[in-house]
């Protein structure tokens, strides 16, 4: 059984506010389609992601390369895109999620639920039955009570098989506001799962605070430091923080000994709770000798992708006398923003001296110091 999860992106919706269309807008630390489409492609249920985008926005920078997607060009009406979405999984899936690009806190738990319902339905939505008492009103005044019994405010991911669903939606002419309505038109057997009170659809301006606020209690964030030295010896160059400056000395150490660059890579094994560079890196395996230090920091990044986590921001201190980091801060800036596949604005590189006490003061080494953070959405 191959199931696609169809995310439909290709409204214009601008009742949320900005300047782009909503799904585009950022939430958090990525805009909210690819907060959707993360939820998939982490699922193991998932086996494939297609994005549904407006033709305008194919070949902008708006939509998230990450994770992987097909892209296909969406229709002049919902329905339209979804049809698109559903014809390029034709072949290649038995069954299809199709979901809304503005819910971005879709949890497994829903995808799960919608996916358990499919073995035995035809098709299968999340809701959340109505608590609230409704009203009917007119000019500001309560004209009367609806019974809210047997009432549930529909979600998604929609699940359905397939082949039926294709034939439903060829079918069918109406613009019909989400894909229930069209596979009920076409006599199909559609289950109720539970929904998520957190699921929210972006509508307007405030969901975006609301949704950021449920975004920030989910998310996990995680702090590292690292400390590292390296004594100072005979030689003509020091790396630091990936930059190669020339110098009356050469740091002292089993590998390049760039001791801005161990003291980072430290930090986020420290953040991750996973050791420290000598245990990933022993000092004693030959194969270490002279490496170029962005392995090690390379190594740490790639760990913390493999959790889940993304860096958010790294702040490197290098303390000595020697060499003047100032006029290198840039450049170091840049080559470690691209080991750890970062902006540079979330790279910071200081350097002090320490009066000329100790021995950094004493110009017998250098000492670095660096903090990350780690999120994990
Ligand atoms: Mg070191």
């Amino acid at each position: 059984m191959t199931t696609a999860a169809i995310i439909v992106a290709a409204g214009r919706g601008t009742r949320a506010g900005g300047d782009l269309p909503k799904q585009w807008q950022r939430l958090g630390d990525r805009c909210v389609a690819a907060h959707a489409m993360q939820a998939f492609a982490a699922h193991p249920g998932i086996d494939q992601l297609i994005l549904v985008l407006h033709p305008d926005d194919v070949d902008s920078d708006l939509w998230p390369r990450d994770p992987v997607a097909s892209i296909v060009t969406g229709g002049a009406t919902r329905r339209m895109s979804v049809l698109a979405g559903l014809h390029a999984a034709a072949g290649r899936a038995d069954r299809v999620l199709i979901h809304d690009a503005a819910r971005p806190l879709v949890t497994a738990a829903i995808i799960d639920r919608v996916l358990a319902a499919l073995d035995s339905h035809a098709g299968a939505a999340p809701a959340v039955a109505v608590t609230d008492t409704l009203w009917h009103g007119q000019n500001d005044h309560v004209t009367g009570l609806q019974d809210r019994s047997g009432l549930y405010r529909a979600q998604t991911p929609q699940g359905f098989h397939l082949v039926p669903l294709l034939a439903a939606h060829r079918a069918n002419t109406d613009d019909a506001t989400d894909d229930v309505a069209v596979a009920r038109a076409a006599g199909l057997d559609v289950a109720i799962v539970a929904g998520d009170e957190e699921n929210i659809k972006i509508t307007t301006p405030g969901d975006f605070a609301r949704a950021s606020k449920l975004m920030g209690l989910q998310m996990d964030i995680r702090c590292g430091n690292g400390y590292d030295v390296h004594r100072f010896g005979p030689g003509d160059h020091v790396w630091l923080c990936g930059v190669k400056l020339p110098h009356d000395r050469s740091l002292q150490g089993h590998s390049d000994a760039d001791v801005g660059m161990h003291a980072i890579t430290d930090a986020i094994y420290g953040a991750l709770g996973m050791g420290d560079i000598g245990q990933h890196f022993p000092p004693s395996d030959p194969q270490w000798k002279g490496a170029a230090s962005h392995i090690f920091l390379e190594h740490a990044v790639a760990l913390a992708t493999e959790q889940g986590y993304r860096i958010s921001n790294t702040d490197c201190t290098l303390i000595c006398e020697t060499p003047k980091i100032g006029p290198h801060q840039a450049a170091m800036k840049t080559a470690l923003a691209q080991i750890m596949g970062l902006a540079a604005d979330r790279i910071s590189v200081k350097a002090t001296t320490s009066e000329r006490l100790g021995f950094t003061g004493r110009g017998e080494g250098i000492a670095a110091q660096a903090t990350v953070t780690l999120v994990k959405p």
